[in-house]
């Protein structure tokens, strides 16, 4: 089934469970997943009149998002390289000017060997930043590492920071941005106006930063 908004198709499917009240989802691929009360008082096309303006928000988000990784092309600091793939037998990982080579040997996915070279390179940035903002601020994380997670960076009470492990993916700039956010929540352990008037000492144009920051996927 499909639905035209602002003459753009977008393909639906409903489910039906359990649930007290409806959930919207829009997958990258722009399919829309309904999910409603078994109990059938609400309409799937009712639910989608009432939520147009959300749905066009977040049609426009996907038309402006970045995926870093397609199969055939990847974003290393910002930039999109072609993937081209070597026989070879040791796994590793170059960039070159036009290129992002890499050496397969044996039954590991390319998309594997890309994450642990991304993973590595993350952690190697990071680590270095984190350095550069503790010394300007002089805030201490207890620890820094990388996850798998789905957002960039994350904070604990206990003052430990983790980083995405695709965060290399980014560009420069905003991953200093993310260091540096994450730093001040050992300050502000919120996103109340002094950590934001901390933030901005660092980042004048962080509100922009954050924008951007919200178009990159994998
Ligand atoms: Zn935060």
């Amino acid at each position: 089934m499909f639905l035209k908004i602002r003459g753009k198709e977008i393909y639906y499917k409903i489910k039906y469970k359990k649930v007290r009240h409806a959930y919207l989802k829009l997958n990258p691929n722009y399919q829309l997943e309904i999910t409603l009360p078994k109990d059938g008082s609400l309409k799937a096309e009712e639910l989608i009149k009432e939520k147009e303006k959300w749905l066009l928000r977040k049609i426009r988000e996907l038309e402006n998002s970045v995926k870093l990784f397609d199969g055939e092309t990847i974003y290393y600091k910002g930039r999109r390289y072609k993937i081209k793939v070597i026989k070879d037998r040791n796994q590793r990982v170059r960039v070159s000017k036009n290129f992002i080579e890499v050496y397969k040997f044996g039954k590991k996915k390319i998309e594997n060997i890309l994450r642990e070279f991304l993973a590595d390179e993350t952690l190697e940035y990071v680590l270095e930043k984190t350095r550069e903002f503790s010394n300007k601020t002089k805030l201490i994380p207890k620890s820094v590492s990388i996850k798998n997670m789905k957002s960039f960076g994350h904070c604990t009470r206990e003052r430990k920071i983790f980083f995405n492990s695709k965060l290399i993916c980014l560009p420069k700039r905003i991953i200093d941005y993310v260091v540096c956010h994450e730093i001040i929540h050992l300050q502000h352990f919120n996103h109340s106006k002094r950590f934001k008037s901390k933030v901005r000492k660092f980042f004048p144009e962080y509100k922009k930063l954050e924008k951007e920051l919200k178009k990159y996927h994998w």
